[in-house]
């Protein structure tokens, strides 16, 4: 198929999981290399190593990985797809204590666009490997990917802990403090949004601290989570033991399948009083089958990463913010679009270099060319685009937050 569409002159869309929010699993008028059939999971329990083909969800991995009492960190909604999840980085519960999905990658193999068959690791093309670690699908179609697995305890400490709006200036506040000095082994992600009705928490908007303890030493994270509650009492919470795919699969229904989606995000470290004040200005206009917020707190194994290791964008920023919204009714496109536009501007001020791809939206004229560029920051976008020059100078590759090849 790379062949025909190179000869063709066709553009090319490379579909792992089909979660792409910019839409770049998908192409009209062009060829779907659809790698969606290619499940297959297979945990090698002893070395710790977990093999994963293209096609593979979150879900197909934690189930796998699961009756070992292991885990791949992976990000929080299910049904994503973990190769685009990995290409781009990959956050969720097992960021801190862990890394990104793409920090535990130990190789891939890739085919290029030449149709040549590649291994990257560390030892083998490592390069390209560097460029697979958050460069995304710019450099071959990956046929498979190998990935480091942590032990987990079973049960892992899990909870959410709940405010309405009038407590969320509290609750912030509270937040930061704590995040001052956690231990890594607690995987913190605030969410603002409005839940539906099964969710039982009333119309309001509400500010969720969610939380993942991956120490077997439940008492020691139930202190941690004493120490927030005391500063911010909750007005509702849910903390306690749980089963790890089902905690991993607990908010899927918050993004049903068929949604139209854009999101923005930005890195930024300071949370004092300002920046929260400039998240409050827009948080309280989310709505249900909307919009939303998330700040994951970073740093810890991941922020340990250095900066030159892999194509991720920036390892020192301690929060990442993803504002976004899902919404069925194309007549809320503008609206809804504008509101992701209008939040990502007023935290700005606040914003450090480097975008995630995987939260960036599809963008229309000149913005387009920019936004890989503005993702990564001149130097690192520099380095991918010789990679790309490289592995694939005619761009077969370009539907994706595209590195444009510069020829020599
Ligand atoms: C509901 C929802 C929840 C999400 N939650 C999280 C989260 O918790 N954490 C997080 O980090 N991200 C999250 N994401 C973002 C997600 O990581 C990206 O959208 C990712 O690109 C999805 O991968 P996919 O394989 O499902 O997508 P696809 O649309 O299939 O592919 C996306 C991109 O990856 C490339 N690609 C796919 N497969 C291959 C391959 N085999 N070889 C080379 N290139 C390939 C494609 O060309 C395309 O550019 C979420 C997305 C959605 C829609």
């Amino acid at each position: 198929m790379l062949a025909t569409a190179r000869r063709a002159g066709l553009p090319l869309a490379v579909r792992g999981g089909g979660h792409s929010i910019a839409g770049h699993g998908t192409v009209d008028d062009g060829l779907v290399l659809d790698l969606g059939e290619l499940r297959g999971v297979v945990v090698d329990e002893e070395n710790q190593l977990v093999r994963v083909e293209p096609g593979a969800t979150l879900a197909d991995v934690d189930r796998a990985t699961e009756p070992y009492g292991l885990a791949v960190p992976l990000g929080v909604i299910s049904q994503t797809g973990v190769a685009g999840l990995a290409l781009g980085g990959g956050v969720g519960w097992l960021t801190r204590s862990d890394g990104l999905t793409a920090d535990n990658l130990e190789a891939a193999d890739v085919v290029t666009a030449t149709g040549e068959h590649l291994h990257a690791s560390a030892a083998e093309n490592p390069a390209l490997f560097w460029g697979l670690r958050g460069g995304g699908g710019n450099f071959g179609v990956v046929s498979s990917f190998t990935f480091r697995a942590r032990k987990l305890p079973a049960p892992v400490l899990g909870g959410n802990l709940i405010y309405r709006p009038q407590n969320w200036s509290t609750a912030l506040n509270a937040f930061a403090r704590w995040t001052q000095d956690l231990p890594e082994e607690m995987n913190p992600i605030v969410s603002i949004l409005r839940l539906p009705p099964e969710f039982e928490v009333g119309d309001d908007p509400v500010l969720v601290i969610g939380f993942s303890w991956v120490s077997p030493d439940h008492d020691a994270g139930t202190a941690l989570v004493d120490r927030l509650r005391a500063e911010a009492p909750p007005d509702l919470e849910e903390v306690g033991p749980v089963v790890w795919t089902g905690w991993q699969s607990a908010m899927d229904a918050l993004f049903p399948k068929g949604s139209r989606g854009y999101w923005k995000n930005a890195s930024f470290s300071r949370l004092d009083e300002e920046v929260i004040q400039a998240l409050l200005g827009f948080a309280s206009e989310v709505t249900w089958y909307g919009t939303g917020i998330d700040i994951h707190h970073m740093a810890g194994a991941f922020g340990r990463v250095p900066e030159e290791a892999t194509a991720f964008p920036n390892r020192s920023s301690r929060y990442w913010l993803n504002i976004y919204g899902f919404w069925r009714d194309p007549a809320e496109d503008a609206r809804l679009t504008a509101f992701a536009r209008r939040a990502h501007a007023a935290m700005e001020p606040f914003a450090e270099t480097g975008q995630y791809v995987n939260f960036l939206g599809a963008e229309h004229g000149p913005v387009t060319a920019e936004t890989a560029r503005l993702a990564y920051g001149p130097d690192k976008h520099q380095r991918l685009v010789e990679l790309k020059n490289r592995y694939d100078p005619d761009n077969l590759f370009r539907l994706n937050h595209n590195i444009v090849p510069v020829p020599a």
